[in-house]
């Protein structure tokens, strides 16, 4: 392969390297102009000479200062640039550049599973939520034993999941923070894979009670077989065996659900990114944007999340809002988590991983504006807080943290049927409640990981496919798996830990 750099914005004054064994010093690319010095894969170029102090341009923005003059062909390494300061939250740009709604896209479907609230489901699991740590090993021996003596006379049933925390007790219960944990559990327990009735294992004396949960107003409070306290049941094997049967009650209901055509407005598709490198955002997360905008024409729900990773771009989302309410929405959830991380001393900077640094990402904000392209090109319809549902067609931000886990955990509390993950470096990642679509950044990740990953983004770098190639095979692939086609995370069960968002204090 002739040595090659890819440069996304005219006003750019590095590329980025894509040849996968990098390039030697002196090789000379089509343009003319040569390495200064051997640079790895996904790494950055000097385009021109560049003076101390002069702005280091990637999207057309700035991704930081050169620190010492950095000669053209150099390796723009992350040594080499001072970090900007983050965009100021009290004189953004409130919905000043709305883009006109896109042309609907219809016709559309999958083969899903309707629920009584009106949502959509993409698998059909029994759930078994939990009000306190204190149950969770009792509930996984109850699983293990549903999974393997009862779930195979329910073929409609995909899998049983016990939905289990460390939340419940021993935390300040009243503290404002509290809020996040508990309504993330309550949400996840209704999310809509789980058919909308959850089946809840309770200790007792827990601070976390169920009517706490889920308010008393709720029918599944009042079903004999909708709560099972640990503390009323004799010993551990009438517990498994209390909760074996209100399993069987519930996979009686599940197993007479069948798979009707549903449409695509039905989705509600989560995205977010996880061992981002330089390409991702020229490869992968632009192609989940372009599905993004497809998505969004077919009247779904498209959720972007990860608060550290949109707030060095923040001025671009306020500008797309709605309507000025959203972007005000927008800056409350920032200015919210800019507090959260000064109360721990930190700042958006602790984001990036060793990881991130080896594939080229110099700081938060080069790796915020390439994550930001996931969101497509069209308005900001919504904003949720942390752990909440989101009620909201079109493109919403679910603010979460970056953290792969706990994002994929308030996405699914979210209402969440579908979820996206884009990779660079690669990750295994997968949850039991939803299918997880794992996108590579790189052609070679797909190579060193053929059955992790999905869908290659790294054709687009190659120039083998385009951005619009991969966000159709992508929105194609949605529909698909929606449909009951498995992904590679499914096919070996690669179930991460629910992880909640707690705030709040620790007692
Ligand atoms: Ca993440």
């Amino acid at each position: 392969m002739q040595p090659l750099y890819v440069v996304i914005n005219a006003r750019d004054n590095v590329g980025v390297v894509v040849n996968a064994e990098g390039v030697r010093q002196g090789a000379e690319f089509a343009s003319g102009l040569r390495a200064g010095e051997a640079i790895p894969q996904s790494h950055k170029i000097a385009l021109r000479d560049l003076a101390a102090g002069e702005p280091v341009l990637r999207y057309g923005a700035t991704i930081g200062y050169a620190n010492r003059p950095i000669p053209q062909g150099a390796w723009v390494r992350e040594d080499l640039l001072d970090m900007p300061g983050a965009p100021s939250l009290d004189d953004l740009p409130l919905a000043t550049a709305t883009p006109a709604p896109l042309p609907p896209l219809e016709g559309y479907t999958f083969d899903g599973y309707r629920n009584p609230d009106g949502t959509f489901g993409t698998r059909n699991i029994l759930g078994l939520t939990t009000t306190v740590q204190c149950v969770a090993p009792t509930v996984d021996f109850a699983v293990q034993r549903i999974r393997a003596e009862i779930l195979p006379r329910y073929r409609n049933v995909d899998d049983v999941v016990a939905v289990t925390h460390t939340y419940g007790c021993g935390v300040a219960i009243d503290a404002p923070g509290a809020i996040v944990p508990i309504r993330t559990i309550r949400n996840i327990a209704s999310n809509p894979n789980f058919g909308g009735a959850p089946l809840v294992v309770s200790l007792g004396c827990e601070k976390l009670q169920p009517v706490r949960l889920f308010s008393k107003d709720l029918p599944v409070l009042q079903e004999a077989s909708g709560v099972i306290r640990l503390q009323d049941q004799r010993g551990f094997q009438d517990t498994v065996a209390a909760i074996m049967r209100a399993a069987e009650v519930r996979l009686e209901e599940l197993n007479r659900r069948q798979r009707t055509k549903c449409p695509a407005s039905g989705l509600v598709v989560g995205s977010q990114c996880g061992g981002s490198d330089a390409f991702s955002g020229i490869t992968c997360n632009p192609a989940v944007g372009f599905a993004a905008d497809l998505l969004v024409r077919a009247g779904a729900t498209v959720m972007f999340s990860e608060v550290t990773e949109v707030r060095d771009a923040v001025h671009l989302l306020t500008a797309r809002a709605r309507n000025r309410e959203v972007a005000l929405d927008l800056i409350r959830e920032m200015r919210w988590y800019d507090e959260y991380l000064a109360q721990g001393r930190a700042d958006r900077s602790a984001n990036t991983t060793p990881g991130n640094k080896r594939g080229g990402l110099a700081n938060i904000v080069e790796k915020a504006l390439g994550s930001v392209a996931k969101s497509g090109t069209s308005a900001l319809d919504a904003v949720t807080s942390h752990g909440e549902r989101v009620l909201a067609k079109g493109l919403v931000f679910a603010a979460t943290p970056a953290s792969d886990f706990i994002c994929g955990t308030l996405q699914l509390a979210a209402g969440m049927n579908m979820h996206v993950f884009t990779t660079g470096e690669g990750t295994p990642y997968g949850l039991a409640l939803v299918p997880v679509v794992k996108v590579s950044s790189r052609t070679a990740l797909l190579e060193k990981w053929p059955d992790l990953i999905d869908l290659d983004a790294g054709r687009i770098a190659a120039g083998t496919a385009t951005i619009e190639d991969v966000g159709w095979d992508l929105f194609r692939t949605i529909l698909d798996v929606a449909s009951g086609k498995k992904t590679w995370a499914e096919q070996w069960k690669l179930h991460n830990a629910l992880a909640l968002f707690n705030p709040g204090p620790v007692t």
